[in-house]
């Protein structure tokens, strides 16, 4: 019998939330995907590239694309690397900073990946927990672990960090890295892009996946220093980005007014979603992201989850013990939080 290394076989693995085959027939709010399509724009690119394209490879540097972000968000493009989604970008860091029997660090609750990545590299994994105003607890003067993960804005709780804690965290890394993972920026009001400049250990990362609906082609990417990013680029699969990919990714990236129309209507959604669940009687965290994380009154999320998802509409439920009182529900479009906030007025709660 062939061995498979011990942290593999033992691992758990990540389970993505659902996805059905029959999607079209449900009100999909579990993985906060953009309801609204991705501009015409990125449609048109595509289309190109599936006429042109095809039979070469890719441009294995992702140079347009690159050339974009960093136009965008004011850097050289040695600064920027594009990834298959950000999850291959955040595999790739842990692979670059974390050897085996190293430690890595993230908030809990945030994205629970993190952890994963890590048992596949065989990195051990510490967490830190936040008290009732989202300030983690039992943080060190001084971190030796090789990377902290911070999800800003927070999933699946919404709320934000702040300048001035990154910056002081970023201090407390002996020589590590912090990795802000940026995937929902852009429904924020904030972004820790600067940072990457005025302090050397930190890198942060963004996705087409959320903001720009291009869940489905996998598009992310990461901006560091470029010895940073040189190292990842020794890691990376050459070819990590197909033509379609690159063709969306700087479509999207050049159709900022789509991209603000989008945010924007999300945004007014989302204010509007968490008026009407308080007046339910619900505990709504104030989000920065294109999902609430909200707890009824009974705080019972599990019957919230299974009371939607009778009337096909799914949203995420975590059995987690720290944050299985609620459920995470993607902002969807105005009509379908309207269906959405209909079916949750019509359950009924056990007073608490
Ligand atoms: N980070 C966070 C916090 C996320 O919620 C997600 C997607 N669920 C990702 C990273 C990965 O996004 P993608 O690989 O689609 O870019």
């Amino acid at each position: 019998m062939t061995q498979l290394r011990k942290n593999i076989a033992e691992m758990a693995g990540y389970v993505p939330g659902f996805q059905p085959q029959d999607v079209a027939s449900y009100i999909k709010l579990n993985t906060n995907e953009n309801s609204y399509p991705p501009s015409p724009k990125v449609l048109e690119a595509i289309a190109r590239e599936v006429n042109d394209g095809l039979r070469r490879y890719p441009d294995a540097g992702s140079t347009s694309a690159r050339e974009e972000a960093a136009k965008l968000y004011g850097f050289d493009p040695s600064w920027i690397i594009m990834a298959n989604g950000s999850d291959e970008v955040l595999n790739n860091l842990i692979r670059a900073f974390a050897g085996e029997g190293e430690e890595i660090a993230f908030i809990h609750p945030s994205y629970s990946y993190y952890g994963t990545l890590a048992e596949i590299q065989g990195a051990t994994v510490r967490t830190f927990g936040l008290n009732e105003r989202f300030e983690p607890q039992g943080l060190p003067e001084r971190y030796d672990g090789k990377i902290f993960f911070l999800t800003n804005p927070n999933a699946p709780l919404g709320f934000t960090f702040s300048k001035k804690f990154m910056i002081d965290l970023a201090g407390r890394l002996s020589s590590g890295v912090l990795v802000v993972d940026e995937t929902y920026a852009d429904f924020a009001d904030d972004t820790a892009l600067d940072l990457v400049k005025s302090l050397d250990n930190v890198v942060v990362t963004r996705t087409f996946s959320k903001s720009y609906s291009l869940a489905g082609m996998r598009v992310g990417l990461a901006i560091a220093r470029p010895e940073v990013i040189a190292a990842l680029n020794k890691i990376r699969d050459h070819y990590n980005l197909d033509r379609l990919a690159q063709a969306a990714a700087v479509a999207a990236l050049k159709d900022q007014d789509y991209l603000r129309s989008v945010v924007k209507k999300t945004r007014a959604t989302r204010e509007w979603f968490t008026k009407e669940l308080e007046k339910l009687g619900f505990t709504v965290i104030p989000s920065s992201g294109n999902y609430v994380f909200a707890t009824p009154p009974d705080r019972d999320g599990g019957r919230v989850y299974q009371a939607l998802y009778e009337k096909k509409i799914l949203v995420r439920h975590f059995t987690d013990p720290v944050i299985a009182h609620g459920v995470r529900i993607t902002i969807g479009t105005q009509e379908e939080m309207e269906t959405t906030l209909a079916a949750i007025a019509a359950i009924s709660y056990s007073s608490a």
